[in-house]
């Protein structure tokens, strides 16, 4: 077969990354995503993962999902719209619904699907999407599955998303601003007061994908909305269980007339295997968890603090981040995969970003803190910081 030529490119990148012995994407781990991983057979402080309450591993979560496996098996054998909503899916959803005050909610097998078919679902070929310019990747491929008009306004710049909704005034259309509530990358939160401010008297739907904030953000975890103390501030909300959970599945929670119809309507919704009952136990016990163990909330972000002001007394440039996604901002390629390399030999488990990932000169490390990080975990990881910083040049 002959390769097309744009997987010819990347192909000769990937094969340089691999001679050079800087590839560190993927690498095969043999443990359960806990403070520490085991990557190729050698235990190391992860750094890489947005487990961001460690609950993947929390025995209550195991224990949970063992009880939902021995009734249910491991899957249910359908889409929702056939056999896979059990009473499980029903229960998660009105701890969603209630989560976000919301009076409807539907599950995803995927964030990624709950994004795409929430867009999908409620955008068509005449409408339009208004998006931040560093929304994930999932809001992108949503608004080219829906096929709609996509604008997009300078990232956190709301006097540009003014601008956008002045000039894109049609009553004939429905207009959606989509924001990540935390973005993925760079670890900062999306000025939701004022984009209501904006979109709401303009008709103007408000759509924020709570992936990186749900469990985390507010003092409770409920999210962006409680953070805010805005209740109503967003007409639809979505997100994932991949992150505060550290487990996969999706959700969007919003007006029951949506959620009933998008039951029907969100391709990715209807035509794919429903979440398995063993991942919907296992969310559950993980919201439990936020109730009933508060503290995990509290070291969460005693964690976070620790860091980031770790990190700037070391002289590293941690953007504007004021959550537990940090971006360790090195804007070289090269120092990059170098300093990930020395790190991983130090024993610590981060990720490299770089072009097309990020813009040019915005390369950086990107770490994920954790609930379960001890003091002494992240001690150590400031340490092998400083070591692969200084031999890589990028601090003193
Ligand atoms: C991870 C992520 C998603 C996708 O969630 P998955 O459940 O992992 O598919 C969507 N949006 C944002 C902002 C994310 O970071």
């Amino acid at each position: 077969m002959i390769l097309p030529e744009h997987l010819q490119q990347r192909l000769q990148l990937l094969e340089i990354l691999e001679e050079t012995g800087l590839n560190t994407y993927g690498l095969p781990v043999s443990s359960g995503c806990g403070p520490t991983m085991v990557v190729k057979g050698r235990e190391c402080i992860n750094l890489i993962s947005n487990s961001y309450m460690g609950f993947s591993v929390h025995p209550k979560v195991k224990e949970a999902a063992l009880a939902a496996i021995k009734e249910y098996g491991v899957g249910i054998g359908g889409s929702p719209v056939a056999c896979g909503n059990t009473v499980l899916h029903e229960r998660l959803c009105e701890i969603i619904a209630e989560n976000y005050q919301k009076p409807a909610c539907m599950l995803f097998a995927t964030g990624y699907q709950a994004l795409a078919g929430t867009i999908q679902g409620i955008l068509t070929r005449k409408d339009l999407a208004l998006l931040d310019s560093l929304d994930h990747r999932s809001i992108i491929d949503g608004c080219a599955l829906a096929g709609c008009k996509v604008r997009s306004f300078v990232h956190n710049d709301v006097e540009d998303l003014a601008r956008l909704v002045k000039t894109t005034s049609d009553q004939a259309i429905t207009r959606m601003v989509i924001v990540d509530s935390v973005y993925s990358m760079d670890g900062d939160i999306a000025p939701l007061p004022q984009i209501n401010e904006i979109c709401r008297p303009k008709g103007v739907l408000v759509c924020i994908d709570e992936a990186h904030s749900l469990g985390v953000m507010g003092k409770t975890g409920r999210g962006l909305l409680e953070h805010f103390d805005l209740p109503d501030g967003a007409d639809l909300i979505s997100g994932t269980f991949s992150k505060f959970a550290g487990a996969v599945g999706g959700f969007l929670a919003g007006p029951k007339e949506i959620i009933r119809t998008l039951k029907v309507m969100a391709s990715p919704f209807v035509f794919s295997a429903s979440l398995p009952p063993v991942l919907v136990a296992a969310v559950t016990a993980s919201f439990e968890l936020l109730r009933s163990e508060p503290e995990w909330h509290q070291r969460l972000w005693d964690n976070v603090h620790f860091m980031l002001n770790g990190l700037k007394e070391l002289g590293f440039d941690t953007g504007s981040s004021c959550t537990p996604v940090i971006p360790v901002m090195i804007r070289d390629t090269q120092k990059v995969l170098f300093m990930n390399r020395r790190l991983l030999d130090l024993g610590v488990y981060a990720s490299p970003v770089v072009h097309p990932g990020v813009p040019l000169k915005r390369e950086r490390l990107r770490l994920g803190v954790m609930a379960s990080h001890t003091r002494q975990h992240l001690q150590r990881a400031l340490e092998a910081f400083r070591k692969a910083g200084q031999e890589a040049g990028v601090i003193d």
